[in-house]
């Protein structure tokens, strides 16, 4: 019997299963996909959003907000990139200096430090790229951007670390109530905990039905973005939002941890929750858009576009908590924007209240800190002769445009829990995010992931299940090709 099943190893479940394993190692992941972070929260702004969008008072504010204050010792904690750049949202008429002053005083009223107005000439000291037509902005300090995938990884090793297990490819399909707590199914096998923990994303209003729990419905809310390559990443400094609309926060352009600049997002109402595809029609708005807050927009350097979906749910807050009608089983629903700025403080009131209901006291032991995997990229050149020195793999270029060696790829496969799959070692450690997409290293990625893992070439997905690379040979090698 577990204390705690988590249902979900998105940035909620993660967080989750490292904030408890610093108690108890007796919590299990439940995750239906093949990785952790293969859901929402591979596919955002990646902002630590300051806090002064959710309406005062609500789970939304306060968690983003404290959430705010934890990123960045818990990015370093736990070797995630985060760079605190601050944000600025711009106002392109003074007719609209009043609904910036009403963003300010929620801010403030929601706690958020360090926020004010700039006028246009502090606005184009912090920001030259602006655009002409921006006259006054919000600035806030505390806003920040952090890498997503490697705050998933991490979080997921370091509660591994403690002992949390994850079980990958186990999608949740029922749940019923036992002596002292739950027995949960997914198709071949069955979990007991004491607790569980629901946060299936966009799927945790179905998750909650399971086990005949109440929370809103949730509605999947598209985002579309453009990734543009790193030479033209310097751009702009701070995040550059718009005023926001009645569909949230709108078009931004930022900076990200990696050096990129990233454009997006839209946001569309749509049924399916895993048509997570992009269309030509949104990807023309949000570059239409974004180029409004920059003086010129480099359209001709993206390199990538993709889309998330929002769990937003009907009655726009996020549901955190213990379900009315079941004892034991909670919730983290609804978590659309700001939930990956909000996770350690969503994580924190959720281990609260289990760590009471079952009696657990924090482990002296327990291990807080995780090493980041060494980018050969971010050496300087007598850390590059040492690295190479005591492990001659990181000698070997297997991802060109993004310079990552086969070094940091076998590490990547070798953590725990480890990447199996070409995605999984891209979102580890980059290979494949540059401007030639994967063309020049998926061969070779493929290849150290056959040698680890033991498997052959057929065997070898992009993102688990039946997502493979190649069906089988067209023809036999002959001995001098091979
Ligand atoms: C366009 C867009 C922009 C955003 N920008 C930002 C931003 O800049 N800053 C910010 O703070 N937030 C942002 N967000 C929000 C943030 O990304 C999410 O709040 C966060 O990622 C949600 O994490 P999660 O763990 O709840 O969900 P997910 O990451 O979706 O994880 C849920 C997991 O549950 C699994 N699952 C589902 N059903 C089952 C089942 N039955 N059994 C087992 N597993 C199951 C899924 O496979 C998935 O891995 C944005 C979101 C979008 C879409």
């Amino acid at each position: 019997l577990y204390d705690c099943i988590v249902i979900g190893a998105g940035v909620i479940g993660c967080a989750a299963a490292r904030e408890l394993g610093l108690y108890t190692p007796n919590v299990c992941v439940l995750e239906a996909n093949s990785d952790v972070g293969e859901g929402t929260s591979k596919a955002n702004s990646a902002i630590v959003h300051a806090g002064f969008d959710a309406e005062t008072g609500s789970v939304k504010a306060a968690t983003n907000v404290a959430g705010n204050r934890i990123f960045p010792k818990y990015c370093q904690e736990l070797g995630v990139p985060f760079i605190q750049n601050g944000s600025l949202v711009l106002c392109f008429s003074h007719d609209r200096r009043n609904d910036l002053e009403a963003l300010l005083q929620r801010g403030i009223q929601n706690g958020v430090q360090g926020l004010r107005i700039v006028e246009a000439d502090e606005l184009r000291s912090l920001e030259p790229n602006v655009s002409d037509n921006a006259v006054m902005a919000l600035y806030a300090p505390t806003a920040g951007i952090v890498c997503p995938f490697t705050l998933c990884v991490a979080l997921a090793e370091n509660a591994c670390a403690n002992g949390v297990s994850f079980r990958f490819d186990q999608r949740v399909q029922g749940i019923e109530r036992i002596d002292g707590g739950f027995a949960v199914h997914t198709g071949d096998n069955r979990y007991e905990g004491k607790t569980v923990i629901n946060a299936a994303g966009v799927f945790a209003d179905e998750v909650a039905r399971m086990a005949g729990g109440k929370t809103c419905g949730i509605t999947p809310r598209r985002g579309e973005y453009c990734v543009f390559d790193r030479t033209v990443g310097d751009l702009v400094r701070q995040t550059l939002f718009q005023l926001p609309g009645p569909m949230g926060k709108g078009v931004l352009v930022t900076p990200t941890v990696h050096k990129n600049l990233l454009v997006g997002p839209n946001a569309q109402d749509i049924e399916d929750k895993q048509d997570s595809s992009t269309t030509a029609e949104g990807l023309d708005v949000i570059l239409s858009t974004g180029a409004q807050s920059v003086q010129s927009l480099p359209k001709n350097m993206v390199i990538a576009s993709f889309a998330g979906l929002r769990a937003h749910p009907q009655d726009d807050d996020f549901h955190v908590g213990e379900d009315d009608g079941i004892p034991g089983f909670y919730h983290a629903a609804g978590i659309e924007s700001p939930g990956l700025s909000s996770a350690p403080a969503i994580a924190a009131m959720l281990c609260e209240d289990i760590v009471r209901r079952c009696g657990l006291c924090k482990n002296k032991n327990a291990i807080t800190h995780r090493d980041p995997i060494p980018r050969f990229l971010e050496m300087d050149e007598r850390e590059r002769e040492a690295a190479i020195a005591a492990d001659h793999a990181y000698g070997n270029i297997v991802c060109r445009c993004e310079t990552v060696t086969e070094a940091e790829v076998v590490q990547s496969i070798r953590r725990v829990p480890g990447a199996k799959t070409i995605d999984g070692v891209k979102r580890r450690v980059r290979c494949g995010t540059g401007r030639c997409q994967g063309g020049f290293c998926m061969p070779r990625v493929s290849a150290i992931l056959m040698r680890e893992q033991n498997l052959a070439m057929e065997e070898i997905t992009k993102m688990g299940k039946d997502s493979h690379i190649v069906t089988g040979p067209i023809k036999e090698a002959s001995a001098c090709e091979r």
